[in-house]
């Protein structure tokens, strides 16, 4: 009935140590986020995951990992726990339906009735159809509180972009697979910047952020100038007022939904970048580093770090992932956590 191994915990999830660790971070913190898209090939342990992270989570044992023994971590390994509920494609149509998904919505938005904590995993998330997607859409919007929704997906292209910017991005391929963001190269002038500055620790924040906004900007008229041209509204001369409005909203909000998921990127390069100063500050082989050709920078600051500095750096940039998947102000959000990174 289940993909994935049972009786896994953080602690013996081998083939993603990196994973459950910041899961489990995030847990210990009381910092995990409303929701997660943990996306990679089949057969990539997503399932496990999400299943270690629900019984963590409810365990009556241990506080931040699972016991795999209590009646809570038993249950939920048979599937039988009513706070853990899952929504798999139905088997004939391949399809995640509008009936499941209210379904599921009634389900998350009760009390937890046995646990802590609810949680909602969608399997293979890009099978839902355009009607339930919208659906699912606004429980996303407006997460009920004491839940957790976790979408798996082998094909995160095929969400909407606005269901992919309001989840907290996980990606389990192998590392030299993983995605590498798109701005990559346009960041990292900036983040070598910010490095190798020996200026004073608030102004160089402060150079961080400039430079950070500017190039989301960027980012967004871009986004913005694409997609008007290919929406082109002014080629319809005639339209009612109300049907003009109607289409500017659509076009407004498919901007919105790329400009979204472009600076979820954006921050997976912050992300990817502070990663790799943490395993410098472990003295770990260059390989491991998503950018071995900028190893001699990241260890420049790395050597002026402790180990708890660099984790609280990986830390405050999932703050700001998080802040951005609830909507919280951009500027806010980014100004509040580059200002905690330590240099
Ligand atoms: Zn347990």
């Amino acid at each position: 009935m289940f993909g994935g191994l049972l009786n896994v915990s953080f602690n013996n999830h081998n083939e993603q140590p990196e994973i459950a660790g910041q899961l489990q971070r995030s847990l210990k913190r009381g910092r995990l986020a409303h929701a997660y898209l943990f996306h990679g090939p089949r057969g990539s342990n997503r399932e496990a995951m999400a299943r270690t992270l629900a019984k963590a989570l409810n365990c009556l044992k241990n506080t931040h990992d699972c016991c795999d023994a209590c009646d809570s971590c038993r249950r939920i390994d048979a599937g039988v726990h009513p706070d853990v509920y899952w929504v798999r494609p139905e088997s004939k149509s391949r399809r995640i339906t509008i009936e499941q998904i209210r379904e599921f919505e009634n389900a998350v938005n009760l009390k937890p009735s046995l646990g802590r904590v609810k949680v909602g995993v969608l399997v293979d998330a890009d099978c839902l159809g355009e009607e339930a997607s919208n659906a699912f859409l606004k429980t996303l919007e407006e997460p009920p509180a004491q839940t957790i929704i976790i979408l798996l997906t082998a094909e995160p292209q095929r969400l909407l972009p606005t269901i992919l910017s309001r989840c907290l991005r996980i990606s389990f391929g192998p590392r030299d697979e993983r995605t590498v963001s798109p701005y990559r190269a346009q960041l990292a002038p900036l983040l070598a910047k910010f490095t190798t500055a020996d200026g004073q620790r608030v102004v160089n924040a402060y150079q961080l952020l400039a430079g950070l906004t500017a190039a989301l900007r960027q980012i967004q008229n871009e986004i913005r100038q694409r997609v008007e041209a290919e929406m082109n509204l002014d080629r319809y001369e005639e339209l009612e007022p109300k049907v003009r409005e109607k289409l500017n909203d659509q076009m407004e909000a498919r901007i919105e939904g790329e400009y979204r998921a472009a600076r979820e990127q954006v921050l997976e390069e912050l992300y990817a970048w502070f990663g790799d100063m943490l395993i410098c500050v472990t003295g770990a082989n260059d390989e491991l580093l998503a950018h071995p050709e900028q190893a001699g920078t990241l260890r420049a600051m790395a050597s002026r770090l402790s180990y708890p500095q660099a984790e609280a750096n990986v830390d405050a940039i999932e703050r700001i992932r998080d802040a951005f998947a609830r909507s919280i102000s951009e500027s806010l959000a980014l100004e509040v956590g580059l200002l905690k990174l330590s240099q």
